[in-house]
């Protein structure tokens, strides 16, 4: 079978950079991709053949493993029956049911096809629903690809953005405020000198700084300032829904969001998207409000078996037993490293944690930075060697799932052990 440097090279004459998402292409741990011929439970394999355990686990939707078979035999049953209808099919409703009795803020639900248009809607009724134009996301907190969030500030708090990338124009990010993660200050002070502010839109955990834990009354800081101003909080549940607890961050901070966005987990690997919140707030959505928002192949029957039968096998987890194993795990590699000299600061919350090669603390985007990138691609690239997949990026998490063993976390270990800086 074609080995994945040619892949590689073929795809970089037909996709831009070779890959259909940027982080993919390796570039920050300065190597090539490695092609995957296919996944099962903790490991993928490679088209050359090699079979290796993953912590990225797809970003994040695989929390029951690879090919997990009660989700692999929904999904082909419903390819039976035909892959997309534009009309309403049963599933839809089902999964609805599931997210809302699952979810604590989430009274109705909306499907879309991806994180990021489940965000860029949500904020799109956050804007119509309250009738004010701004918005206010932490600095490093990272909510899909839609224009108004990618912005990116000067330094510290912002109320001037400049845009993230070309392509945006700077009327868009001119509506997108800017304060760091953990810093509720900052927060206040936006709402104290603007009156126009739509929603604060967060991670209640960022994942996508690295592992970032809300400090203890961060959260509960912006549910009062939102609910005191008139403006909605917004959590982005991409990565924690589903996989902090079946009920996501919400349900485990005690926290009642006015919106919710889900994804990845809630396709089962296929791509979904979804947000919902309180019933006031939803029923704005056309066509039973005046806020636009559609899609042609949204609720979409493969994607909804899959998503289906992922929460009916979560529901039965046991999310703090693989909590504890993470725990284990994030610690001793962390333990191991430091002994070889690096400095690490771990962080870690259910099934996810990053090493941060740095003393830290790590509360925010700016002491997240404070890691040591070469040393993290050092280590990327000696683990890929001895046969695991991290995240190749020093500011991602690291996943883990139902389906790594005892087995898998012992040989993890043994290949940190066998690190050298
Ligand atoms: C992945 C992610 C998104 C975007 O989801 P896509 O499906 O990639 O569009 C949004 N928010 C968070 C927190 C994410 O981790």
């Amino acid at each position: 079978m074609t080995d994945s440097a040619t892949l590689f090279a073929k795809a970089q004459q037909l996709i831009p950079g070779g890959v259909n998402s940027p982080v993919r292409a390796c570039r920050s741990v300065g190597c090539d991709p490695l092609f995957i011929a296919s996944a099962n439970g903790s490991k993928m394999t490679t088209v050359e053949g090699r079979e290796m355990i993953d912590y990225v686990m797809s970003w994040g939707p695989m929390l029951l493993g690879h090919n997990h078979p009660e989700v692999n035999a929904a999904i082909h049953a419903a390819a039976d029956k035909g892959a997309s209808f534009g009309a309403p099919c049963p599933d839809e409703v089902a999964l609805a049911q599931a997210v809302v009795d699952a979810v604590p803020g989430i009274d109705m639900v909306r499907m879309v096809n991806s994180g990021t248009e489940a965000t860029m809607s949500a904020v799109r009724l956050a804007r119509g629903f309250t009738g004010k134009s701004m918005i206010i996301k932490c600095i490093g907190g990272y909510h899909g690809h839609a224009d108004s969030f990618l912005a990116a500030a000067g330094s510290g708090l912002a109320t001037f953005c400049i845009p993230g990338t070309p392509g945006v124009p700077e009327d868009t990010v001119r509506h997108t405020l800017l304060a760091p993660y953990n810093d509720l200050a900052a927060v206040k002070e936006l709402f104290r000198t603007r009156p126009d502010i739509a929603c604060v839109i967060v991670e209640p955990v960022a994942g996508n700084m690295g592992l970032v834990p809300p400090l203890p009354g961060f959260l509960e800081g912006l549910r009062e300032l939102t609910a005191n101003h008139d403006a909605l909080l917004i959590f982005d549940e991409v990565i924690t829904g589903f996989r902090l607890a079946y009920g996501g961050a919400q349900s485990v901070f005690g926290i009642d969001p006015d919106l919710t966005c889900l994804g990845k987990i809630i396709g089962g690997g296929l791509p979904v998207g979804a947000y919902g919140g309180k019933r006031r707030i939803m029923e704005r959505i056309a066509p039973c409000g005046d806020v636009y928002q559609a899609g042609t192949l949204s609720g979409n029957p493969l994607a909804m078996a899959a998503g289906l039968a992922t929460l009916g096998a979560l529901k039965k987890a046991d999310y703090d037993g693989l909590a504890a194993r993470t725990k284990a795990l994030a610690e001793e590699m962390a333990a191991i490293l430091r002994e070889k000299g690096a400095p690490v600061y771990l962080t870690q919350v259910a099934s996810l944690f990053t090493l941060f090669f740095c003393q830290g603390p790590v509360r925010d985007f700016e002491s997240a930075k404070a890691g040591d990138a070469a040393r993290y691609a050092s280590f990327y690239n000696q683990m890929r060697e001895a046969g695991i997949i991290l995240a190749p990026s020093a500011y991602e998490c690291a996943f883990t799932s139902f389906a790594h063993s005892e087995d898998d976390y012992a040989r993890t270990l043994d290949a940190v052990r066998g690190v050298k800086f």
